[in-house]
């Protein structure tokens, strides 16, 4: 993705009530060098990230991605940060971003080694090119997670509800993915049970009711997901999140990954059994994913 504007943020405190932050904010070269080599977010993968869509300049679901960070932030002990000035900073941002989908990434990372407060900034990039997915859909393979689904209750220092910086097993996950012959990986507990791809959510059709696993199983709850169930039960759907068997996985009428750049993705094949794509409906999610929501 390419990077096109960044904005380095001075974190007030949650509770600061002023009227403008312009004063927290430097803009600065997004191809250019910007944080210290003592930045814990690089050395250790210390902090929490948000990813949202922008269409033609409106940035996608602004309240739950910020609600995201609050919570993430809260589970690794971090400040909490103020909504009011990182709204400011996304509305800077998404200014730059003209038309067509870009991605807005906010960054809160515990800071310098030894230092006293926070590093903060948000970055402005090119969406990469998803139509094939939205339309074909996504070859997916199930990998084992490597804990049962009861693990995020009895060791939260696992952080598994937190949408932290160190995305390196993610990233494992999708490379195993590909040498398999897939697209993305799906991941599963060592006792059967769905919980989410490496940078997506996972959703089920099974008739007229759309399922997905519980947030409480560990896994981010997607800003993307509770949109469309919020979509789908106003269209009459029933909207359900309970525990999911890979079999569930293998024989749903239907199945999607969801996040906020790729937006709905059919999954073509499980494990390289071929699965029905719906393109109709999928068509419909997308066109709703693209209209601008708060
Ligand atoms: N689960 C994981 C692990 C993710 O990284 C993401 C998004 O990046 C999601 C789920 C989907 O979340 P959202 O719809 O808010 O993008």
């Amino acid at each position: 993705m390419a990077l096109r504007f960044a904005l380095m943020i001075d974190p007030v405190a949650s509770d600061d009530r002023r009227e403008s932050f312009d004063d927290a904010f430097t803009v600065v070269d997004p191809l250019g060098p910007a944080l210290p080599l003592g930045e814990l977010s690089a050395q250790r993968g210390d902090g929490v990230f948000e990813s949202l869509g922008v269409v033609d300049g409106h940035a996608q679901e602004v309240g739950p991605h910020l609600d995201r960070l609050a919570h993430s932030a809260h589970l690794l002990d971090l400040p909490a940060p103020n909504a009011a000035q990182w709204r400011a900073a996304i509305a800077r941002v998404a200014a730059e971003a003209g038309p067509g989908e870009s991605v807005i990434k906010l960054i809160l990372s515990r800071g310098i080694e030894e230092g006293s407060s926070p590093t903060a900034w948000v970055t402005l990039a090119t969406a990469p090119e998803n139509t094939r997915a939205r339309t074909e859909g996504v070859r997916v393979v199930t990998l084992d997670r490597g804990y049962q689904l009861d693990v995020p209750g009895r060791a939260p220092w696992l952080l598994l509800g937190a949408k932290t910086l160190s995305y390196a097993v993610n990233m494992a996950a999708i490379r195993e993915a590909k040498r398999r012959g897939a697209d993305d990986a799906v991941f599963v507990t060592t006792d059967g049970y769905v919980l989410e791809a490496p940078t997506a959510s996972v959703i089920l059709r099974l008739g007229d009711r759309f399922v997905t696993p519980e947030p409480a199983a560990g896994i981010l709850h997607g800003t993307t997901q509770r949109s469309l169930f919020a979509h789908l039960a106003q269209r009459g759907f029933s909207t359900v999140y309970e525990p999911v068997l890979l079999s569930d996985l293998r024989t749903a009428d239907a199945a999607w990954l969801l996040s906020s750049v790729r937006l709905a993705a059919p999954i073509s094949a499980v494990d390289g059994v071929e699965k029905t794509v719906d393109r109709d409906l999928t068509d419909e999610l997308n066109a709703y994913l693209l209209s601008p929501r708060d």
